[in-house]
């Protein structure tokens, strides 16, 4: 059997190895941590459980698409339901909406609560819909990176209709013609932050990520986020994929001559073979130290990054009634927010602040009367600011503000604390800077910035997960699996 070895286990390359092993490889994977999941972590604290990473799942299908491909049942695996409520949003000026899962309902709460109509919510999701419509195939689907997805009746007809994506504004500008209410253009203006982008710069086509909430739907893993990671590694393992943790791969080797070709990759200074080798490391670690004597892609690894975040876990000793699982408390001016965070490169001090409360749903995350929060806030990604202070500052802010809007002090509920910061997050899971989505989306080219799925330089080596094709986030990531393995198939 060839060998193929993979580099991380992330959720695209847990993805990537069950793919390959159903193609008939030997598959191993070799991962630098003690588990597997990357980014999609969880901690055990004080009795409080917290998915550390992501915390809204879409696309559920692209997980399910995996178990049956190996002819298995999803649900022996992992389950999960579809929410019936995606978000509760907070004003500062006392506004509150809840976003049902029914768009319906949404609609009309806009209509009741706000200047906006339902009119022009069902307008706006219209193109949202029309944008999934033409750039899925296209940007999210294929590789941009070979002339024969160019040659796709698809492609063809999507480059038609390319004017119907929005590229040419921001999203600002647009949601400002599409809402009456700068309130309802705030609330769909922070999907940009999906991927680490900024509204006021990115350009319309991100609209398209309501669609994927809105149509497709928001879920829950009923053991939560982390139990898609366990799922994908139980099916891995029953399928023969070898997992090796605490294990970091030094080097990538491939032959030397004119057309270079992998060989394998060298662990605790011991070489190993392998015919196809996968990276699912950020790109920036995978040629800064992995792929040594390689010309580096200088213009594709010096785009701008996308935002990082700030998390803090907190073990909460009340009930917060007015809270759901998906929460948002909107920063008063959205825009200077974005400059701190773009422009000065730092923590604004009214920052929008999520947070994700799982135990509203899955009772065994929190002991009985409490509540786990995950509270979080989009950061600059890591420039070497002054850490300490900025979170201590935010931290001081992020309570203030909730207790604000709650009109009750929440501080002194908090019973335990963790805290992630870009510093952090670059350390746990080598993503540079600490982005959590590999570069930003802040201009109309980045699809075409993004790093391809294949070494052009050296044959059969791949490259999958959230910083290169088609972008970060757990769908994104899963169908950068599957452009890998498709692309195996024409090379090897
Ligand atoms: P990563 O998770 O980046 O994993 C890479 C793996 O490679 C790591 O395990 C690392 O240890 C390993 N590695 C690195 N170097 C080596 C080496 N030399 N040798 C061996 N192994 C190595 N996405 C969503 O869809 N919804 C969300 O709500 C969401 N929220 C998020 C919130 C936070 C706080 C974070 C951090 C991310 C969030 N994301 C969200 C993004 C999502 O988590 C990522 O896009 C996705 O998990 C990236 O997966 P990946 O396959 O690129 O691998």
């Amino acid at each position: 059997k060839p060998k193929a070895i993979v580099i991380g286990a992330g959720i695209a390359g847990i993805a990537s190895a069950i793919r390959l092993r159903i193609k008939g490889y030997e598959v191993s994977v070799f991962e630098a941590g003690s588990k597997p999941g990357g980014k999609l972590a969880e901690i055990n604290m004080s009795g409080f459980r917290f998915d550390a990473g992501p915390s809204l799942f879409t696309m559920p299908q692209y997980v399910d698409e995996l178990f049956q491909l190996a002819g298995k049942n999803p649900n022996d695996y992992f389950e999960y339901t579809r929410l019936k409520e995606i978000c509760r949003y907070f004003y500062e000026d006392g506004l509150r909406l809840t976003a049902k899962a029914d768009l319906n309902d949404f609609a009309r709460e806009i209509e009741t609560k706000t200047e906006s109509t339902a009119a022009e919510v069902e307008k706006f999701l219209k193109k949202s819909a029309t944008i999934y419509d033409v750039t899925h195939k296209v940007f999210l689907e294929r590789t941009l990176h070979k002339l024969k997805s160019y040659l796709h009746w698809d492609t063809l007809k999507s480059v038609f209709r390319f004017g119907q994506i929005d590229a040419f504004r921001t999203q600002q500008q647009a949601n400002n013609s599409f809402f009456k209410d700068a309130r309802i253009v705030q609330l769909f203006n922070r999907y940009a932050t999906y991927n680490g982008s900024n509204p006021y710069q990115a350009p319309a086509t991100l609209n398209v990520i309501p669609h994927f909430e809105y149509h497709f739907g928001a879920y829950l893993p009923k053991n939560g986020m982390y139990g898609i990671v366990n799922g994908l590694v139980k099916l891995a393992e029953e399928l023969g994929v070898k997992f090796h943790y605490n294990q970091k791969v030094e080097e990538i080797r491939y032959t030397n001559g004119r057309k270079p070709k992998v060989q394998g990759v060298t662990v605790n200074d011991k070489m190993l073979t392998s015919e196809v080798v996968i990276s699912n490391l950020d790109i920036w670690f995978t040629y800064k130290n992995l792929l040594k004597g390689i010309t580096q892609p200088k213009k594709l690894l010096s785009q701008e990054r996308s935002s990082s975040a700030l998390i803090f876990y907190w073990g909460m000793d009340s009930n917060y009634s007015d809270l759901g699982l998906h929460n948002i408390f909107f920063a008063s001016d959205y825009q200077q927010e974005f400059n701190s965070i773009w422009k000065d490169k730092t923590i604004s001090n009214d920052p929008t602040v999520y947070i994700n409360i799982s135990g509203k749903h899955l009772r065994t995350d929190a002991p009985l009367d409490s509540e786990n929060w995950f509270v979080m806030i989009n950061v600059p990604a890591n420039n070497g600011q002054d850490w300490d202070q900025l979170i201590q500052q935010a931290r001081a802010n992020i309570i203030q503000k909730i207790s604000r809007i709650l009109k009750r002090n929440i501080e002194r509920d908090i019973v335990c604390e963790q805290i992630l910061d870009p510093q952090s997050i670059e350390s746990k899971t080598g993503s540079y800077q600490g982005s959590l989505y590999g570069n930003s989306s802040n201009n109309q080219f980045a699809a075409f910035l993004r790093h391809p799925n294949f070494s052009s330089k050296v044959k059969n080596l791949f490259f999958c997960g959230g910083s290169v094709h088609p972008g970060g986030g757990i769908p994104l990531a899963l169908l950068s699996a599957k452009i890998v393995s498709d692309c195996v198939d024409e090379v090897v």
